[in-house]
């Protein structure tokens, strides 16, 4: 696995792909520029060296050109977090961006527009991908988030690099931090999967089903497996079509040893709101006209105990509807645990969006071992996919 360290950038132009989509509001500030930091590392080792860099993102998705989408509107944070004016082309292929990116000097950084402003950007488009490998003379994938895309920027472009590719410091950290919960974990493993629905995270679960201890099952999901165990689920949302397959689920656990852990209690509401009224009820005795939209605390106590004597956790999804306060509590405990867990010594990976979403705002961040950047990402290489944008670098 090649990374920055098999490279001197000394002179030499990197071109990287960084996924700098940031969040903008309606005056085009950035609103959160987590992305952004995430690349300084790579940016500022190749700087160090005596290198120049230029950068390539997507932002939003463009329909062809429109402003709203510019890149130019993230300069300004951009050069304040890297500490350089950061240079703009208007343009990521053409003349414009070919004399801007020739003219760059040691310790410079130019930030090409958006590369999904050209269509044969997703297209993965072979002519488009050699256009921007002409701007470089080293390609750095740094950009996590959209590895699993086969985009020209992504993957198709590392092929005119055959020697002279590499990941970059964020885009290597995401892979050893998922290598430390799939391949080089320490036992017990325990993986915990929250969310809306067993079909989203099913592939997840077969495949990570080979390689946990114990596995939580928790948030939507948990009513597909009361149901088909034979439970009363109340008005609580429910895969019908996936019954079959939780039951399968279960089986197949128990065939690999796997400890599976389902809520024995939630907090049931009458109503999807906020204000509702709630009570806390048996997971398999949930009245008609009640949901259940939250972990209750006999099961928060017996995932706590299984989280602390776990050596590697894995969390993707919440427990709960954790954006609303009121079904927030499952959330916020099952975070403490893995943060108590992760202060014990084990290894903890968040990933997914509304994981990752819950982490931050819950001020767990810097409590567990990795947040990962990749929601999307993240899941395929669960489901055990391998990534073309990793892949490309590899080959
Ligand atoms: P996912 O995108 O599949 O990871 O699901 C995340 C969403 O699941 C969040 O928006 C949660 O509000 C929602 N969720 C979690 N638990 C429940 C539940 N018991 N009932 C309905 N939605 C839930």
């Amino acid at each position: 696995m090649k990374t920055l360290k098999d490279f001197n950038f000394k002179n030499k132009k990197a071109l990287i792909r960084v996924d700098f989509n940031v969040p903008l509001d309606e005056n085009f500030n950035v609103t959160d520029a987590t992305r952004i930091e995430a690349a300084k590392p790579t940016i500022d080792a190749i700087l160090a060296q005596g290198g120049s860099v230029i950068l390539m993102s997507h932002l939003g998705r463009p329909k062809g050109v429109e402003e709203k989408y510019s890149l130019k509107h993230i300069l300004k944070t951009a050069s304040a977090i890297l500490g350089v004016p950061v240079q703009f082309a208007t343009d990521c292929i053409g003349l414009t961006a070919k004399n801007t990116a020739e003219k760059l000097q040691a310790g410079e950084v130019l930030l090409l527009e958006n590369l999904r402003f050209h269509s044969e950007e997703e297209a993965g488009d072979l002519a488009f991908a050699k256009e921007l490998a002409s701007l470089g003379d080293v390609y750095v994938n740094d950009a996590f988030g959209t590895a699993h895309r086969a985009h020209a920027s992504t993957t198709i472009i590392a092929q005119f690099f055959p020697a002279e590719k590499c990941f970059g410091l964020l885009l290597a950290k995401e892979i050893e931090s998922l290598n430390k919960v799939l391949k080089n974990s320490e036992k017990p493993v325990t993986a915990v999967l929250g969310g809306s629905k067993v079909s989203s995270k099913i592939t997840v679960i077969e495949n990570i089903l080979d390689k946990v201890d114990h596995m939580i099952i928790g948030g939507g999901m948990t009513f597909t497996f009361v149901k088909a165990l034979g439970g009363k689920i109340g008005d609580s949302i429910c895969e019908d079509d996936k019954q079959e397959l939780a039951l399968e689920i279960l089986r197949l656990a128990k065939e690999k040893g796997v400890q599976i852990h389902i809520p024995v209690d939630v907090v049931a509401a009458n109503a999807f709101a906020n204000d509702a009224e709630t009570q806390i009820v048996d997971v398999n005795k949930i009245p008609d006209g009640w949901q259940g939209l939250d972990a209750g605390p006999k099961s928060l106590e017996n995932f706590h105990k299984v989280i602390m004597e776990s050596k590697t956790i894995l969390w993707n999804g919440p427990l709960g509807v954790f954006e609303m306060e009121n079904f927030a509590k499952g959330t916020i405990t099952l975070g403490n645990s893995i943060a108590a867990s992760t202060a014990n010594g084990a290894f903890s990976l968040v990933g997914g969006g509304d994981s990752v979403a819950a982490v931050k705002q819950f001020g767990l961040e810097d409590k567990v071992s990795y947040v990962s950047t990749g929601g999307g990402a993240m899941l395929e290489m669960l489901e055990g996919r391998i990534l073309p944008g990793i892949a490309a670098i590899l080959d």
